[in-house]
């Protein structure tokens, strides 16, 4: 492609520098290849790049001139429409000069004084080469509020950084704020964009020391591909450190995901996994920070494979619904009281994955309402078979998961399910996680509401795990309180999480709400519990989740007891 065309007309290559010498040396090397033309100022230099506008593929550009120097002529290129598609090369010997000229649009630098000119000669021919039909980075957008880049140009800028200087093998270092919205919330926008802003600020102070670019990716997230660093630990201490100046008596809590620099990874792909990083931090305070590694990769495949994987998955049944059973221990003996269903997905080629594989990534995009709708379908059709079946109707509970919650067709698929399995309301109940609640929306507590009122049972999971306070309990559409495994966990060995256990049993009792505690293991868990006035019981200590054809054996020892105590 490229021979044809010097062919067809000649590549003209423009040299700018005050001084003969060099201009003499730069042609000597480039004149086997190119048409030369030259300039001895910045002004020259202008009326030459206009004359040959249309034929002119590269400028190398001296900075120190006189009349008019390097940056003006860079300044009037990147504001010409036209000329700013021609790439420069900066001549320079001047580190921090190349980096002002990099940051106002140069494409790459060749050192003075020149040496190696199969060096020069190579990285002229590659960078015409590589703006050939390619946009030319334009002038520097940057973000109001912190003064770093815009994600565009900053990714822009990353990818010719990326191509240009490979010798600098920048890292992708991904940081933003935890619960971000929460600190906004409490404190006000305005707070907040302070927050962004000494963030933005020591960034930039940073930038100034290391070699890299940084950008605002979007709201708090920041994006810095950056030389590597010895401490990225202490980095992200150093911006934590700005945010705990400026607001001592708040607390907000950074977080940062790295991705080190890689042979052959562009800037897309090493910030893609600086973000999974970062995001795997989310929550935990202890470790702020994570580096990328072999395992997240890993990670990230498989995710990608089970994201493709699930329409197949629905289509042909993979996924399959076990049930675990919920047991009333004030009773003597303990009474099969209702089942939770739970979801495995039998994948033909990675065996049995458990719920946590794939759960949080459906969750985190959405597709979980198809896998939530596959079990509801699934759960109402075993509640109606067993009823015909066995002549006993068990109340089964299903996971509800917030995407699901603000799915405007909820009501009323669920009802239809009800109908079309003849079940009645009271006959599936309906989970939905604490963290969902804590959120807060009106709109969520709407929705919940309304199927409460209709007839469904609510039950909040996982409670205790996240930040609902006891006392806001009594505003939410509940009828029953599963207390999160945490609890249950440690009450033989630990005074304070019985205490704590029985104060939650007596708050739900005020509050007439029902009580299931769950990852009970051990007999002595269960006798506690049981004294403590807990009525339901959910863990191994009685079964772990069983699929159907098993479950039945626990229905039919259910029944025969019942006929035997007359219950
Ligand atoms: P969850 O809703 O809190 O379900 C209880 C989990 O605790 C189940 O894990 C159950 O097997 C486990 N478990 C029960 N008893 C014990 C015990 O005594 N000890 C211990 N260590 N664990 C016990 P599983 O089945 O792996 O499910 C994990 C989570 O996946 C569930 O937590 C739920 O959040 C989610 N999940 C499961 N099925 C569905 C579903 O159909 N839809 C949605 N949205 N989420 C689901
Ligand atoms: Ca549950
Ligand atoms: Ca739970």
């Amino acid at each position: 492609m490229i021979e044809s065309k010097q062919i067809q007309h000649p590549q003209y290559v423009l040299i700018v520098d005050d001084q003969e010498l060099n201009r003499d040396i730069l042609g000597v090397i480039l004149e086997d290849d190119y048409e030369l033309l030259y300039a001895e100022n910045g002004r020259e230099a202008l009326e030459v790049i206009r004359e040959h506008i249309d034929d002119l593929c590269i400028v190398l550009l001296d900075l120190m001139m006189p009349v008019m120097d390097g940056f003006q002529v860079l300044e009037a290129m990147v504001a010409d429409e036209e000329m700013r598609q021609i790439p420069v090369i900066v001549l320079t010997a001047d580190k921090t000069a190349e980096l002002r000229a990099l940051k106002m649009g140069a494409a790459d630098f060749i050192t003075k004084p020149f040496d190696m000119h199969e060096v020069i000669l190579a990285r002229v021919s590659r960078i015409i080469e590589l703006s050939e039909g390619r946009r030319l980075i334009s002038a520097a957008e940057h973000d109001k509020l912190t003064m770093l880049y815009n994600r565009n140009f900053f990714f822009e800028y990353a990818d010719r950084l990326y191509l240009y200087r490979p010798e600098l093998q920048l890292d992708a270092v991904v940081m933003n704020i935890q619960q971000f919205h929460s600190v906004n919330e409490l404190n006000g926008r305005e707070f907040g964009d302070d927050v962004l802003r000494v963030i933005g600020n020591e960034i930039r102070a940073f930038l100034a020391e290391t070699e890299g670019i940084a950008c605002r990716f979007e709201a708090d997230h920041f994006d810095i591909y950056c030389a590597r660093q010895d401490d990225y630990a202490a980095l992200l201490q150093r911006f934590q450190r700005k945010v705990d100046e400026l607001s001592p008596n708040v607390d907000i809590h950074l977080r940062m995901g790295v991705k080190l620099w890689q042979e052959g990874v562009g800037p897309v792909l090493l910030f893609d996994r600086a973000r999974t990083a970062c995001n795997m931090v989310r929550g935990d305070y202890q470790s702020p920070l994570l580096i990328y590694n072999e395992d997240m990769r890993m990670r990230d495949l498989l995710n990608q494979r089970l994201l493709n994987d699930l329409r197949t998955a629905v289509d042909e049944r993979q996924f399959v619904v076990y049930y675990q059973p919920k047991y009333n221990v004030q009773c003597n003996p303990p009474r099969l009281s209702s089942a939770e269903a739970l979801i495995r997905w039998k994948h033909p080629e990675l065996g049995m994955l458990p719920p946590g594989d794939f759960i949080p990534l459906f969750e985190g995009n959405g597709l979980i309402s198809i896998v939530d709708s596959y079990v509801w379908a699934e759960a109402a059709a075993q509640v109606a078979r067993w009823r015909e079946k066995l002549g006993f109707t068990l109340p089964v509970s299903v996971n509800l998961s917030r995407a699901d919650v603000f799915d405007q067709t909820l009501t009323g698929r669920l009802v239809k399910l009800m109908e079309d399995n003849s079940l009645r309301f009271g006959d599936i109940k309906l989970e939905v996680t604490e963290s969902a609640y804590t959120e807060n929306s009106r709109a969520l507590l709407d929705v919940i509401a309304r199927l409460r009122e209709i007839g469904f049972e609510i039950e909040m999971d996982d409670f205790g795990s996240g930040y609902s306070s006891l006392n806001m309990l009594s505003a939410m559409p509940i009828d029953v309180l599963k207390m999160d495994m945490k609890f249950v966990r440690n009450i033989e060995h630990n005074p304070t999480d019985l205490r704590l256990v029985s104060l939650i049993l007596d708050i739900a009792k005020y509050l007439r709400l029902h009580v299931v505690a769950e990852g009970v293991e051990t007999e002595g868990q269960l006798a506690l519990l049981r004294d403590a006035g807990c009525e339901l019981v959910q863990g191994y200590y009685f079964s772990r989740p069983l699929p159907p054809e098993e479950f039945e054996t626990l229905i039919l020892q259910e029944i025969k007891r019942e006929k035997e105590t007359g219950t």
